[in-house]
């Protein structure tokens, strides 16, 4: 395997390089310009085309700075054809004396037409000789950092490109199928574009060359993918067929039937038990779709066979929630299960870490609590991870490591829509449950403006009496914790003197585990009517009873919050609703967001949404995803190369692992371990 050689800069330009991830030649060949400047043809100023960037050049007549209407360079130029005026808002005063007249000078910038005819506020320049040569290509502009100049860039990219491997990863008859020019030719074309090059094509990335470079970093994607596919599968794991006993005394003991789509998720799980090899499927369903059953029954597959399973959830709440209702079903098939989170006292934790090390726990449920190096299971078989997307990669890579290669089984209520799941979750085995439990009620969505708040008191207070309960959710405050907790108890506050009739309780993050888990009991049990909460009940929590949520502040939470938090009512009969409090003026894309939540019920639909207004990137969090993200092509745009780049993978992996491994090389030196997680 070649490596490629370090780039050869000093220290301190490579600390910015750095920063921009460039770290060896190779690198620098795939930093590709953002956008290009045509400085190959010089205009002369009297028919320089204005509203564009143009090169023109001339001889300064006079500089000197005025004071009105406020502190500006003001600098005089010709050409023989005509005369032009610079204007320099910031200057230093070293520019005077560079720009006094006699000197010649070659200006980059948008050409206008001013009050004292043809202007440039703020050109780029630079000193020249009449005769000096103009660049022979279109000038590249890169992605840069803070210190680090375009011109310092250039030059470390011009040495790459004769430095550099440009050696073709793939075989022509494959790029000529698909009619994509070379590899070396595209790099060379995208860096320096000749001078009748279509700037068109280059600004929307159509042109060939990007075509070609977008399609290998598609197609590095896809063989890495499939490659770590192919590399779990040929891993060992111990087999664990169903024995239908645990499974079927669940089945039987449930007051409900299995919906079909629940059924299908079931048998797609115990078929991957059953296999000796680890399983790595990702478990998607809409909240209320009933994943935890689905969970439940793989869990006790494994435990029918002698194993350990073991749930994961992100926060306290979940996991305890879990806890309850597994134990309702667990305990009474003489199963035992046990608790783990950070806030136990420590005599309840011993006796769990106990029975989990002693092997009498069989199933363990907690946060990420379980992880922790003092948690050593007898034989975990399955570890369960609930709302995978709130993990870290790290800290699903430590559950893994608790067994030996326990099956994986990852769940998530945020629905991957299709061109993203092709794209990054082409690792993982995929069941989804598309259908909610029967009797369910849709939820009736309002927005109301914050003007209106008696009104929704009014509506909350006439709900309670009717007995039923509510979930007020207080306001996101991202930048602070601590402001969020205030808002919170003083929503607590005020909704308690308006409500005197009411029993209000308060929930957010940082209550300890005792008072949380109160808190949440004495609404579960209707001692509580309405609830004030933070977010912490965005996911998994499950009070049947509960039919209306307010949310205040709507407009400052994420579309898949709304629609998890939304997903917290219409669980019971009792017909929901979820009114949304929102606070004008709106911002353009928290209206966007507003309008998408009230007219989508379906999740799938939202995230469709969401990846359209946010992007991949953050829809699924770089670091989230723990997934290399792509950073040329984009799967929305290039959705026909992603197409072609799987098919072209699977090919290249079944007849042509050579060439996969080199293309592979190119691509991801650095970035393949991620993909081991
Ligand atoms: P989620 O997929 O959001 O995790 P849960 O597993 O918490 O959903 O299930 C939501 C609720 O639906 C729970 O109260 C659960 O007991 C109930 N449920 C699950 N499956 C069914 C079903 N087939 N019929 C009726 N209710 C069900
Ligand atoms: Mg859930």
């Amino acid at each position: 395997m070649t490596v490629s050689p370090p780039i050869k800069a000093t220290a301190a330009v490579q600390g910015k390089l750095d920063k921009l991830g460039l770290h060896t030649v190779a690198d620098l060949l795939l930093h590709l310009p953002l956008r290009y400047q045509d400085e190959t043809r010089l205009y002369p100023i009297a028919h320089a085309p204005q509203g564009q960037a143009v090169l023109v050049e001339g001889e300064v007549i006079d500089t000197n700075v005025q004071y009105r209407p406020r502190r500006t360079l003001v600098c005089r130029v010709e050409d023989g054809s005509g005369e032009m005026t610079l204007r320099f808002l910031n200057f230093y005063p070293s520019q005077i004396k560079q720009l006094s007249a006699g000197k010649r000078v070659r200006l980059f910038g948008e050409m206008r037409y001013g009050f004292l005819g043809m202007e440039m506020v703020h050109p780029q320049y630079r000193m020249v000789h009449e005769g000096d040569a103009v660049a022979e290509a279109l000038t590249p502009i890169y992605p840069t950092t803070a210190g680090l100049s375009q011109a310092a860039l250039r030059k470390l990219v011009l040495a790459a490109l004769s430095a550099g491997d440009l050696a073709d990863t793939l075989p022509d008859d494959v790029t000529q199928a698909l009619n994509l020019p070379g590899f070396a030719e595209s790099i060379a074309y995208l860096h320096q574009p000749p001078p009748d090059a279509p700037l068109e094509l280059l600004a929307e990335r159509t042109h060939p060359a990007w075509q070609r470079l977008k399609f290998d970093e598609l197609l590095a994607q896809q063989l890495s993918m499939s490659l770590h596919y192919r590399r779990r599968r040929a891993q060992s794991a111990a087999a664990m067929p169903s024995q239908h006993k645990l499974t079927k005394a669940l089945l039987e003991s449930l007051p409900f039937p299995l919906t079909r789509a629940q059924q299908r998720a079931g048998r797609e799980l115990a078929g991957d038990l059953a296999c000796p090899h680890p399983m790595q499927r990702l478990l998607q369903g809409d909240v209320g779709s009933g994943k935890t059953v689905v969970a439940a029954l793989a869990a006790l597959q494994a435990i029918e066979n002698g194993f350990q399973a073991a749930i994961m959830a992100p926060t306290e709440i979940l996991a305890e929630q879990h806890f309850l209702k597994l134990s309702g079903w667990l305990a009474p098939l003489g199963l035992r299960v046990v608790w783990l989170a950070a806030g136990l006292p420590k005599k309840d934790k011993l006796a769990a870490l106990e029975a989990i090390a002693a092997g009498t726990a069989h199933l363990a449920v907690g946060t990420h609590a379980l992880f922790q190096d003092q948690v050593e299971f007898h034989n975990l078989g399955l570890a369960i991870i609930d709302e995978q997307h709130r993990f870290g990669v790290h800290q699903r890579l430590a559950l893994r490591k608790k067994g030996a290669q326990p099956h994986q089984l990852m769940m998530s209520a945020t629905p991957i829509p299709r061109t993203l799941s092709m794209s990054y979750y082409a690792d993982l085995d995929v069941s989804v449950i598309d259908e909610l439990p029967p009797g369910r009620t849709p939820i009736v969505t309002k927005l109301v403006g914050d003007s209106r708040r008696d009104e929704v008191v009014a509506r909350v207070r006439e709900a309670c009496l009717k007995g039923r309960q509510i979930y007020w959710v207080c306001p996101l405050i991202e930048e602070s914790e601590t402001l969020q907790l205030k808002t919170a108890t003083e929503t607590f506050e005020a909704l308690s003197a308006i409500f005197p009739e009411l029993k209000v309780g308060l929930v957010h993050g940082r209550l300890n585990a005792r008072d949380k888990a109160a808190a949440m009991e004495a609404f579960k049990s209707g001692a509580t009517h309405l609830l004030v909460a933070t977010t912490v009940i965005e996911v998994g929590v499950d009070v049947p009873n509960a039919s209306l949520m307010v949310i205040e502040h709507a407009e400052r939470f994420g579309l898949s919050q709304l629609h998890q938090l939304r997903g917290r009512v219409g669980r019971g009969t009792a017909s929901s609703a979820c009114i949304l409090l929102y606070q004008t003026p709106l911002s353009e894309t928290a209206r966007a967001r507003l309008k998408i939540i009230y007219e989508n019920s379906d999740g799938f639909e939202i995230a469709r949404h969401d990846l359209l207004l946010r992007g991949p990137g953050e829809f699924l969090g770089a670091r989230q995803s723990g997934v290399p993200m792509l950073k040329i092509a984009d799967i929305e745009q290039d959705m026909n190369l992603l197409e072609t780049a799987r098919q072209v993978a699977a090919k290249l992996i079944a007849e042509r692992p050579d060439v996969a491994e080199r293309h592979l090389q190119r691509w991801l030196a650095g970035a393949e371990q991620f993909l081991k997680v």
